[in-house]
This record gives structure tokens, sequence and C-alpha cells, in this order.
């Protein structure tokens, strides 16, 4: 039976923490005119959408309307494309998402809080391959726990599930929805993954076997 590996992006399969939460937290407070909460674990939902209307309500007292949220989007996205760092790929994800395309019995989606937009540009900027991967995002939920669910039900039937990412968050979400989850770390992080309940914490994806291994395989 199909055992289905799910992927973050964002400190998963591309390194983009920085970057992503630099252009982020800049579209947010210019939006607001404001700075911005810039921990993103002390929001309720960790994701573009589920961040940038928590942090609107703050400041507002009310929820966002559509269009406040389409310009938020917007501005990060453009800050986002003109960004001169280079956009990097976490160590050998694309090379593993390969080597699992072509495996019998393994299944590989992605379910990012990020916006789709946003989430396709990292990836390709990134070099990594998702032609013909189920993806849910941002764009189909504010809640990972939703968007893990909606990338799984995408992915079609499997026997097994693990949840591969970088955030507290994600372990969060990989409980919520009752599959395994390994953590990847590759620029620190691996002690609040371990604290918020992962047993196992990878430094990166370059080593093929470590990582079946580490989800089961
Ligand atoms: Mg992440």
């Amino acid at each position: 039976m199909r055992h289905l590996l799910v992927f973050d992006v964002d400190g998963t399969l591309t390194r983009t923490m920085a970057i992503d939460g630099r252009c982020y937290a800049q579209a947010l407070a210019e939006h607001l005119g404001a700075p911005v909460e810039s921990e993103w674990s002390r929001y309720r939902l960790v994701t573009d959408p589920g961040i940038a209307a928590e942090a609107f309500e703050r400041r507002h007292g009310r929820a966002p309307r559509a269009e406040e949220m389409a310009a938020i989007r917007s501005r990060f996205l453009s800050l986002l494309r003109a960004t001169e760092d280079p956009v990097r790929e976490v160590p050998g994800a694309a090379a593993l998402l390969r080597e699992l395309h072509g495996r019998a019995g393994i299944v590989t989606a992605i379910a990012t809080g990020a916006w789709s937009d946003s989430a396709l540009w990292k990836l390709r900027r990134a070099g990594i391959p998702v032609d013909g991967l189920a993806i849910a995002t941002g764009d189909d939920a504010p809640s990972r726990e939703e968007i893990l669910r909606i990338a799984m039900r995408r992915a079609g039937p499997f026997a097994r599930a693990t949840y591969v990412g970088d955030g507290p968050w994600d372990v969060q979400a990989s409980r919520a929805t009752g599959v395994g989850f390994v953590g990847v770390a590759c620029d620190g992080g691996a002690g609040r993954l371990k604290a918020a309940g992962a047993s196992t914490v990878l430094p990166d994806l370059r080593d093929v076997d470590r990582f079946l291994n580490a989800v089961g395989l």
C-alpha cells in the first residue's frame, strides 16, 4: 500500500525562512502602518492568510476584507520577486523528490501555509520539481491542519502518511491529523522541533537512506 509523504515548503524544501519572513513582515507592516509581531509561533494560525488576518484584526479590531488581504498578498509577492538574495533549496531537496518520484509505493505531495503564487515562485526558483504533485496551500484554508488534510485528499488513497516540516506548527498539524512527522532543521531549530514533540529531526535532505529510514521506509 502507498506511503504518502507530504512536504512543507519554507525551511523544508526551500531555504527561504529569512527572505520569506522579511518580505512578509514588510508587506504586512506597510499595509497596517505599524510594525508587526514577527515571532510567527505567537499567531493562532501560522500560515500566510492566518497571520495576515490576525495581525490585521489586532490593528483594526475587525477581520480584513478580501481586497485588503489581496493588497497585502500582492505587495508581499512583489517584494519577494524583487529580492536579490538567492533562493536556494534545502540541501538535497530536489534530488530527494526526484528519487521518491520513481519509487513504487511512495506518493509525494506538498502542504504549505504559503499562498500558492509565493510557494510556486520559491519552489521554481529553488529548482524543486513539483509537476504532477498534489499541492495544498494557504489559498485553500487559513489553518495548516486543514491544508494538510486537503493535500492528503488530493494525493489519493494511502495506507500511511508522514508530514515533513520545519516548524513547531508543522508538528502540531501532523498530530492533529494523526499522521507521522519528520523534522528538517537546516538553519537551526532542531531544539524547538524536539520540544514540540518531534522525535526525528534531520539536518537537511541530502541523505536519502537516512530520510527513508526516518519516515519508516
Ligand atoms: Mg516551513
